[in-house]
Protein backbone atom coordinates (compact mmCIF):
# COMPACT_ATOMS: atom_id res chain seq x y z
CA UNK A 1 0.00 0.00 0.00
CA UNK A 2 1.34 3.41 -0.77
CA UNK A 3 2.31 5.68 2.03
CA UNK A 4 -0.57 7.49 3.67
CA UNK A 5 -1.33 11.38 2.67
CA UNK A 6 -1.97 13.89 5.44
CA UNK A 7 -4.99 16.18 5.60
CA UNK A 8 -4.68 19.53 8.48
CA UNK A 9 -7.77 21.70 7.91
CA UNK A 10 -7.73 25.05 9.90
CA UNK A 11 -9.00 28.75 9.40
CA UNK A 12 -5.10 29.68 9.07
CA UNK A 13 -6.04 33.05 10.40
CA UNK A 14 -2.78 33.29 9.75
CA UNK A 15 -1.09 29.49 9.63
CA UNK A 16 1.67 29.88 12.59
CA UNK A 17 4.26 27.74 13.72
CA UNK A 18 1.78 25.22 15.90
CA UNK A 19 -0.04 24.28 12.50
CA UNK A 20 3.34 23.53 10.56
CA UNK A 21 5.41 21.95 13.25
CA UNK A 22 2.49 19.55 13.65
CA UNK A 23 2.85 18.73 9.50
CA UNK A 24 6.41 18.02 9.97
CA UNK A 25 6.53 16.07 12.86
CA UNK A 26 3.19 14.06 11.26
CA UNK A 27 4.62 13.53 8.40
CA UNK A 28 8.68 12.27 9.90
CA UNK A 29 6.55 10.50 12.74
CA UNK A 30 4.30 8.73 10.31
CA UNK A 31 6.29 8.71 6.89
CA UNK A 32 3.53 10.53 5.29
CA UNK A 33 4.10 11.05 1.30
CA UNK A 34 2.96 15.00 2.11
CA UNK A 35 0.58 16.73 4.06
CA UNK A 36 -2.09 18.66 2.81
CA UNK A 37 -3.17 21.77 4.51
CA UNK A 38 -6.55 22.49 3.55
CA UNK A 39 -7.93 26.12 4.61
CA UNK A 40 -11.69 26.10 5.50
CA UNK A 41 -14.31 28.36 5.42
CA UNK A 42 -15.02 30.26 8.69
CA UNK A 43 -18.18 29.48 10.53
CA UNK A 44 -20.63 31.85 10.44
CA UNK A 45 -20.48 32.40 14.41
CA UNK A 46 -16.76 32.86 14.45
CA UNK A 47 -15.84 36.52 15.71
CA UNK A 48 -14.67 39.20 13.69
CA UNK A 49 -12.00 40.34 12.56
CA UNK A 50 -11.57 37.92 10.49
CA UNK A 51 -9.34 38.03 6.67
CA UNK A 52 -11.00 36.89 3.52
CA UNK A 53 -10.84 33.58 2.41
CA UNK A 54 -8.03 34.95 -0.29
CA UNK A 55 -5.96 36.53 2.08
CA UNK A 56 -6.19 33.11 4.05
CA UNK A 57 -5.26 30.85 1.28
CA UNK A 58 -2.44 33.17 0.22
CA UNK A 59 -1.09 32.95 3.77
CA UNK A 60 -1.34 29.33 3.15
CA UNK A 61 0.16 28.92 0.38
CA UNK A 62 3.15 30.94 1.43
CA UNK A 63 3.67 28.76 4.46
CA UNK A 64 3.86 25.54 1.80
CA UNK A 65 6.03 26.82 -0.71
CA UNK A 66 8.42 27.38 2.53
CA UNK A 67 7.80 24.49 3.74
CA UNK A 68 9.18 20.90 1.90
CA UNK A 69 6.11 18.38 1.73
CA UNK A 70 3.66 20.20 2.41
CA UNK A 71 1.28 21.46 -0.30
CA UNK A 72 -2.29 23.05 -0.15
CA UNK A 73 -5.36 21.81 -0.89
CA UNK A 74 -7.91 24.44 -1.93
CA UNK A 75 -11.18 22.69 -2.64
CA UNK A 76 -12.93 24.18 0.78
CA UNK A 77 -12.66 27.68 -0.07
CA UNK A 78 -13.32 26.71 -3.84
CA UNK A 79 -17.10 26.24 -2.39
CA UNK A 80 -19.43 29.10 -2.49
CA UNK A 81 -20.73 27.76 0.67
CA UNK A 82 -19.42 26.27 3.80
CA UNK A 83 -18.38 22.77 3.92
CA UNK A 84 -17.91 20.26 6.30
CA UNK A 85 -15.24 17.93 6.61
CA UNK A 86 -17.09 14.57 6.48
CA UNK A 87 -17.69 16.08 2.70
CA UNK A 88 -14.02 16.69 1.93
CA UNK A 89 -13.31 13.70 3.49
CA UNK A 90 -15.97 11.39 1.52
CA UNK A 91 -14.71 13.47 -1.96
CA UNK A 92 -10.83 12.41 -1.08
CA UNK A 93 -11.53 8.71 -0.64
CA UNK A 94 -12.87 8.90 -3.92
CA UNK A 95 -10.21 10.51 -5.54
CA UNK A 96 -7.63 7.92 -3.12
CA UNK A 97 -9.04 4.67 -3.48
CA UNK A 98 -7.97 2.45 -0.95
CA UNK A 99 -4.56 4.85 -0.12
CA UNK A 100 -4.56 5.68 3.64
CA UNK A 101 -5.53 9.07 4.53
CA UNK A 102 -4.53 10.66 7.88
CA UNK A 103 -6.64 13.78 9.00
CA UNK A 104 -4.42 16.24 11.41
CA UNK A 105 -6.03 18.16 14.24
CA UNK A 106 -4.90 19.35 17.51
CA UNK A 107 -6.05 17.96 21.15
CA UNK A 108 -8.69 20.67 21.07
CA UNK A 109 -10.38 19.56 18.37
CA UNK A 110 -10.61 15.88 19.37
CA UNK A 111 -11.98 16.99 22.80
CA UNK A 112 -14.87 18.70 20.38
CA UNK A 113 -14.88 15.90 17.87
CA UNK A 114 -18.75 14.62 18.81
CA UNK A 115 -20.19 18.11 17.71
CA UNK A 116 -18.66 18.37 14.21
CA UNK A 117 -21.51 17.08 11.96
CA UNK A 118 -21.62 13.45 11.31
CA UNK A 119 -18.74 12.83 13.34
CA UNK A 120 -18.96 9.22 13.46
CA UNK A 121 -18.57 8.99 10.02
CA UNK A 122 -14.83 10.70 9.80
CA UNK A 123 -12.98 7.12 10.96
CA UNK A 124 -14.68 5.28 7.78
CA UNK A 125 -13.09 7.61 5.48
CA UNK A 126 -9.44 8.35 7.20
CA UNK A 127 -7.56 7.71 10.33
CA UNK A 128 -7.54 10.58 13.07
CA UNK A 129 -3.73 11.85 13.96
CA UNK A 130 -3.75 13.68 16.87
CA UNK A 131 -1.66 16.69 17.95
CA UNK A 132 -0.97 17.71 21.68
CA UNK A 133 -1.74 21.57 22.19
CA UNK A 134 -0.86 23.57 25.48
CA UNK A 135 -3.81 23.94 27.74
CA UNK A 136 -5.44 20.41 26.17
CA UNK A 137 -5.08 17.75 28.47
CA UNK A 138 -6.27 14.46 26.56
CA UNK A 139 -9.29 14.36 29.03
CA UNK A 140 -12.29 12.57 26.71
CA UNK A 141 -15.64 13.26 27.59
CA UNK A 142 -17.37 9.51 27.78
CA UNK A 143 -18.93 9.32 24.14
CA UNK A 144 -15.17 10.03 22.77
CA UNK A 145 -13.24 8.00 25.45
CA UNK A 146 -15.34 5.43 24.05
CA UNK A 147 -14.33 6.25 20.53
CA UNK A 148 -10.75 6.45 21.43
CA UNK A 149 -10.66 3.10 23.19
CA UNK A 150 -11.90 1.83 20.48
CA UNK A 151 -10.39 3.25 17.61
CA UNK A 152 -6.76 3.93 19.78
CA UNK A 153 -3.16 2.44 18.65
CA UNK A 154 -0.29 3.15 19.50
CA UNK A 155 1.34 1.23 16.21
CA UNK A 156 1.99 3.68 13.52
CA UNK A 157 2.69 1.30 11.16
CA UNK A 158 -1.01 0.48 11.37
CA UNK A 159 -1.93 3.57 9.68
CA UNK A 160 -0.03 2.34 6.75
CA UNK A 161 -2.08 -0.88 6.53
CA UNK A 162 -5.64 0.05 6.71
CA UNK A 163 -7.16 3.22 4.43
CA UNK A 164 -9.05 4.55 7.73
CA UNK A 165 -10.31 3.91 11.33
CA UNK A 166 -7.55 4.36 13.77
CA UNK A 167 -6.99 7.58 15.78
CA UNK A 168 -2.61 7.79 16.60
CA UNK A 169 -1.97 10.33 19.14
CA UNK A 170 1.30 11.61 18.12
CA UNK A 171 4.18 12.63 19.87
CA UNK A 172 5.23 16.57 19.97
CA UNK A 173 6.48 19.14 21.50
CA UNK A 174 4.01 21.52 22.81
CA UNK A 175 3.80 25.10 21.16
CA UNK A 176 2.02 28.04 22.68
CA UNK A 177 1.09 29.77 19.54
CA UNK A 178 -2.46 30.56 18.23
CA UNK A 179 -3.71 32.46 15.62
CA UNK A 180 -5.54 34.35 18.08
CA UNK A 181 -2.63 35.45 19.85
CA UNK A 182 -1.09 36.21 16.32
CA UNK A 183 -3.75 38.67 15.48
CA UNK A 184 -4.00 40.51 19.30
CA UNK A 185 -0.26 40.78 19.01
CA UNK A 186 -0.79 42.58 15.28
CA UNK A 187 -3.42 44.55 16.61
CA UNK A 188 -1.71 45.69 19.59
CA UNK A 189 1.20 46.65 16.97
CA UNK A 190 3.63 44.61 18.34
CA UNK A 191 5.73 42.06 16.49
CA UNK A 192 4.66 38.29 15.24
CA UNK A 193 8.00 37.31 14.11
CA UNK A 194 9.16 34.01 14.87
CA UNK A 195 5.72 32.66 15.83
CA UNK A 196 4.61 32.21 11.83
CA UNK A 197 7.10 31.72 8.67
CA UNK A 198 8.83 35.45 7.64
CA UNK A 199 6.69 35.27 4.56
CA UNK A 200 3.62 35.21 6.27
CA UNK A 201 4.65 37.85 8.66
CA UNK A 202 5.55 40.15 5.46
CA UNK A 203 1.62 39.91 3.88
CA UNK A 204 0.48 40.41 6.86
CA UNK A 205 2.02 43.82 7.27
CA UNK A 206 1.93 44.05 3.72
CA UNK A 207 -1.82 43.72 3.09
CA UNK A 208 -2.33 45.71 6.58
CA UNK A 209 -4.31 42.32 7.89
CA UNK A 210 -5.55 42.35 11.84
CA UNK A 211 -4.92 45.90 12.35
CA UNK A 212 -8.40 46.82 13.19
CA UNK A 213 -10.33 46.67 10.30
CA UNK A 214 -12.15 43.94 8.73
CA UNK A 215 -10.23 43.03 5.30
P1 LIG B 1 -7.74 30.46 16.51
O1 LIG B 1 -6.82 30.97 17.60
O2 LIG B 1 -8.15 31.50 15.52
O3 LIG B 1 -8.90 29.67 17.07
P2 LIG B 1 -5.94 28.22 15.97
O4 LIG B 1 -4.59 28.74 16.33
O5 LIG B 1 -6.60 27.29 16.95
O6 LIG B 1 -6.89 29.44 15.61
P3 LIG B 1 -6.90 26.79 13.65
O7 LIG B 1 -6.66 27.23 12.25
O8 LIG B 1 -8.26 26.96 14.20
O9 LIG B 1 -5.81 27.56 14.55
O10 LIG B 1 -6.40 25.28 13.87
C1 LIG B 1 -6.34 24.32 12.86
C2 LIG B 1 -5.91 22.99 13.48
O11 LIG B 1 -4.58 23.12 14.00
C3 LIG B 1 -6.79 22.55 14.65
O12 LIG B 1 -6.95 21.15 14.59
C4 LIG B 1 -5.98 22.95 15.87
O13 LIG B 1 -6.23 22.11 16.96
C5 LIG B 1 -4.56 22.75 15.36
N1 LIG B 1 -3.62 23.64 16.05
C6 LIG B 1 -3.65 24.98 16.09
N2 LIG B 1 -2.63 25.48 16.82
C7 LIG B 1 -1.94 24.42 17.28
C8 LIG B 1 -0.78 24.26 18.12
N3 LIG B 1 -0.15 25.33 18.65
N4 LIG B 1 -0.33 23.02 18.38
C9 LIG B 1 -0.98 21.94 17.85
N5 LIG B 1 -2.07 21.99 17.06
C10 LIG B 1 -2.56 23.23 16.78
Amino acid sequence: MTAPIGLLGGTFDPIHVGHLRTAIQAKEQLGLSEVRLLPNHIPPHRATPDSAPRHRLAMTRLAAAATPGLTVDERELKRTTPSYTIDTLIELRTELGTRPLCFIMGMDSLCGLDKWHRWHELLDHAHLVVSHRPGWKPELNDTLAGLYQHHGIQDREALHRTPAGHIFLLDNPELEVSSTQIRDCVRRGNNPQYLLPDAVANYIRQQGLYSGSVV
